[in-house]
């Protein structure tokens, strides 16, 4: 039997080469039990961010790093578990208000969920903004607070996946996160390893976007419902725009503040119709519903009379942290300034770089530049207007919370950049674009 070795593999895919099964597990078994160094897997990346993996490849990669560790079983749990993920984004905290409003139509939510990266927010950053959250569970914690509260969110536990652990903290310093397969595989051997009854995944598109081009956001559409599908999960997919930050919030603590406000009913309307296009397919995803108008309707229900805030108290105090928060904003803390950045003209927004608007959020501190940094989670944004709107000269567009003193300028400046303001009316541009499942893309708007 022939021996293997890395150099050899990593030829073979910087010469365009298909890697077989074997090549595969000798590349994932090695690399996260420490035989192979760095350096070694950094060029196999490289190489495969620059040739790709087929159909064949992907699955075998997303199999083998699923096996890499164990799984946490939810059969125990009553009801349906649909488990949702997004692709990652600025201003993106659609699970915080997704998550208890599909619990109040009786689908479980459970979701593993990740830190910042690049310029795009992060799930448990953001969590960890409320007084005492814990995103540290045990599983059979994580199980019980499934069980009793509707939800529960927490990061990877080191058994989950360890081998993604490993490649995503690589790929994140040596540029090779933006890679179809690579995205694909990290994302779904994570859902597979979370024994859930359906997946719904919310794939950015758009300049904030990891992968900012449609095609290339269809094509991982696709790619990741059909690896969902093959390992007999049900899988839908939804594609939503990420050119501008979503909803008025950017930051860790305002984030949070926004989605209190969405379940109470004031969520901004660009916000409010990807949370209802999610929570649709995820209704639908669980079966509870055909038609996805229904399922949203349920949703708006959920937020009228209250049920869907009560969960997120619930859940909140169920994984330690204090709900009071809830009803007392004062609870989070407060950035020391907050400068107002006013319009030096009139006209329309016709621009709200999302992409500038996360890189200038890890210049105030609500990010990181390497994961050793830590995060103030008072820092961010909170815009008062948004593309497509009308912004009188010296109009308000958009707050800065920070505790820096310095360099502001040169943050105020990037923001400047990043929006621009037209004479000519523009068309207050479209959130939900595309819905994916098993038979193929469609365009959302046709579904209705
Ligand atoms: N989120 C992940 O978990 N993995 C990726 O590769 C990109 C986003």
């Amino acid at each position: 039997m022939k021996t293997l070795n890395m150099y050899e593999i990593i030829s073979k895919k910087r010469d365009n080469q298909k890697l077989d099964r074997k090549e595969l597990e000798f590349v994932i078994n090695g690399y996260t039990k420490g035989d192979i160094p760095d350096y070694q897997i950094s060029a196999l990346l490289m190489a495969i961010y620059f040739n790709g993996l087929d159909h064949y490849e992907m699955e075998w990669l997303t199999k083998l790093m699923l096996l890499s560790g164990g799984t946490i079983d939810l059969s125990n749990i009553s009801g349906k578990k649909i488990d949702k993920h997004s692709t990652g984004g600025v201003g993106d905290k659609v699970s915080f208000i997704v998550s208890p409003l599909v619990a109040a139509c009786g689908v479980k939510v459970p979701m593993l969920s990740g830190r910042a990266l690049g310029h795009t927010g992060g799930t448990l950053d953001k969590l960890e903004s409320i007084p005492g959250m814990n995103v540290f569970l045990t599983k059979d914690e994580f199980k019980e607070t499934l069980e009793k509260t509707g939800m529960a969110i927490c990061g990877q536990t080191d058994d989950i996946v360890p081998a993604d652990k490993k490649l995503y903290a690589l790929r994140d310093s040596t540029a090779t996160v933006n890679s179809i397969p690579l995205i694909s595989s990290s994302i779904m051997s994570k859902k597979l390893a979370l024994l859930s009854d359906g997946i719904v995944l919310d794939i950015k598109t758009g300049r904030g976007a990891f992968l900012p081009s449609l095609d290339d956001s269809k094509k991982l559409c696709k790619t990741m419902v059909g690896i969902g599908e093959m390992n007999g999960r049900k899988t839908l997919g939804l594609i939503t725009a990420m050119d501008q930050p979503l909803g008025n919030s950017v930051g860790n603590s305002l984030e949070i503040i926004e989605s209190i406000e969405c379940l109470k009913g004031n969520g901004p309307d660009d916000l409010m119709e990807v949370t209802y296009a999610v929570g649709s397919a995820m209704l639908v995803a669980a079966g509870k519903f055909d038609d996805l108008n229904n399922a949203a309707d349920a949703l708006k229900s959920a937020i009228k009379s209250g049920t869907g805030l009560d969960i997120f108290r619930k859940f909140i105090k169920y994984q330690g942290g204090n709900e009071k928060v809830c009803e007392d904003y004062n609870m989070f803390e407060k950035s020391k300034n907050v400068i107002e950045l006013r319009a030096d003209q009139e006209g329309y927004i016709s621009l709200i770089d999302a992409y500038e608007v996360g890189m200038a959020a890890i210049d105030i501190g609500a990010g990181r530049r390497s994961k050793e940094d830590s995060i103030d989670h008072s820092a961010g944004f909170v815009f008062n207007s948004k593309e497509g709107d009308f912004v009188e000269k010296d109009g308000l567009i958009l707050t800065v919370h920070t505790n820096l003193s310095e360099n502001i300028d040169a943050v105020i400046l990037r923001l400047k950049n990043s929006i621009k303001i037209v004479s000519n009316r523009v068309k207050t541009p479209e959130r939900v674009l595309f819905f994916a499942d098993k038979s193929g893309l469609f365009k959302w708007r046709d579904l209705f």
